[in-house]
């Protein structure tokens, strides 16, 4: 059995409710065009996974509505039709979204009977492939939707998830269950539906060194249970001094350093599934369980690595929250700190890319493609002077961990909006000032984060439209 989900970016679903709940009490209705993520195997549990990405809100224009009331809607099916002509021709799937101002939360005998006419036409219209979402958007923010696959049969949604400056998740039994005993104290701050949501949502922190340590330890300890670790590389000693987890014994015994995390969080008794994923995150292996992620902890200092991600975001709106610290000492012996500094960026569709926000060097992420790919290629080259080298840069726990936790608060922000002050694309905290600054982006054109091809547009061939 396949389970379905629909991820829908905020700002759809805003002009979502804004057309299917008028002001004026009668039932609208709209439709979505959404792409799609065929996972074969979910990494976690093993079952074959759907995931409908809102890519485009289509409203129904007026000449197709017949008539209104608060407890039906009737349209004509011109706006439908045209939606099927695009969705067949770029490969999407046609959504049909509607509202009961009044009475079921649910879909209703009168759904059940007339969704199959609109299943009969997309079937008609491109082939017997084509499936039809259909969504009830309810009062309390929630959603609930299934997936027709032909005119009799269909499959519930097990999962809405809403992202943007926020992050809500609907699902059956949100509400049911008790939080279990280990995270009691958080439950008394948040309430039981944070721990909810935690239990639900696919985590994949990609960098297992001080910062992804730090954060894949804050999350299994939050409570989220289904967590990925990518990283390829080998624990060495000069990690100790700032890898969560890691022993010497680790070191001596040459372990990678996902297959010690791992072990360490499984460890903690918390009954977290840790799935350990020891490849670049750039390899095909990572492919899966990136694209059936919820959200993504950049924790890397591969430039590289970080325009794979930077894609990633806006293709699945997957929010990727991006970590790093810079720490700049003087020539002087000893060194005097100029500036210290710890980053995190949240990229999604509707926010700047870390390419617009110079998170990520180009230049860089060339020359470790070259020294992946071709070690004697770059050797020669660094030899030349065609690339740079790189020696290790400063690193400090303390700035390491504290920039993990902003990372992680961020997340717990988009969750419950228990801050004042709201949610951050970016935050900059400088630790030789004692502050947090919000630098901008650059203003400029931009593929990925400004033109809006690419989002929302689930699986292409290239993956992500890469090349190489
Ligand atoms: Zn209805
Ligand atoms: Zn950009």
């Amino acid at each position: 059995v396949t389970r379905y989900t629909l991820t829908l970016r905020e700002d759809h679903d805003e002009r979502l409710r804004a057309l299917v709940m008028p002001r004026d009490g009668n039932e609208g209705a709209a439709l979505i065009l959404c792409g799609t993520a065929s996972i074969l195997a979910d990494p976690w549990d093993g079952i074959p996974t759907l995931k409908l990405v809102s890519r485009e809100v289509v409203p129904i224009g007026d000449e197709d509505l017949v008539s209104s009331s608060p407890a039906h809607i009737t349209c004509r099916t011109n706006t439908f039709a045209r939606a099927l002509k695009r969705a067949a021709s770029e490969g999407l799937t046609v959504g049909f979204v509607h509202s009961h101002p009044r009475g079921h939360t649910g879909f209703s005998p009168k759904d059940d009977s007339e969704e199959p006419l609109l299943v009969e036409l997309a079937q008609h219209r491109n082939g017997l492939d084509a499936k039809v979402l259909s969504v009830v958007l309810t009062p309390d923010e929630g959603a609930v939707g299934r997936i027709w696959h032909d005119m009799s049969r269909y499959s519930p949604l097990s999962m809405v998830l809403v992202v943007g400056d926020t992050v809500r998740l609907s699902f059956d039994g949100r509400f049911q269950g008790q939080t279990p005993k280990a995270f009691h104290r958080q439950a008394l701050a948040f309430g039981q539906a944070l721990c909810a949501d935690l239990a639900a949502l696919r985590v994949v922190v990609v960098g297992c060194g001080a910062t992804g340590s730090a954060t894949s330890l804050l999350l299994a300890r939050l409570g989220v249970r289904r967590l990925a670790l990518i990283d390829g590389d080998p624990a060495d000693e000069t990690n100790l001094s700032r890898t969560h987890g890691l022993r010497m014994k680790d070191v001596s015994a040459g372990k990678l350093k996902v297959d010690v995390l791992k072990d360490h969080i499984q460890d903690l008794g918390l009954g977290t599934q840790v799935l350990a994923f020891p490849h670049w995150v750039g390899t095909p292996e990572c492919r899966d369980v990136l694209r059936a992620s919820d959200i993504v902890f950049g924790c890397t200092d591969d430039n590289d690595g970080r325009l794979l991600l930077n894609r990633l975001a806006y293709f699945y709106s997957i929010p990727v929250i991006d970590m790093g610290i810079r720490i700049d000492p003087s020539d002087d012996d000893p060194p005097r700190i100029l500036e210290a500094a710890g980053r995190v960026t949240v990229v999604a569709p509707g926010t700047r890319c870390l390419l617009c926000r110079n998170v990520i060097d180009p230049e860089r992420a060339r020359e470790e493609q070259i020294k992946r790919e071709n070690p004697e290629e770059h050797a020669r080259q660094l030899g030349e002077g065609y690339v740079r080298g790189g020696g290790p840069s400063p690193a400090v726990i303390t700035m390491t961990t504290e920039v993990a936790c902003m990372a992680v608060d961020e997340l717990i922000q988009r969750l419950t909006g228990y801050r004042a002050a709201g949610s951050r694309s970016q935050r900059v905290r400088k630790y030789h000032l004692l502050e947090d600054k919000r630098p901008g982006s650059r203003e400029q054109e931009c593929r990925i984060c400004v033109d809006q091809g690419y989002w929302g547009r689930g699986d292409v061939e290239p993956f992500l439209d890469r090349v190489g």
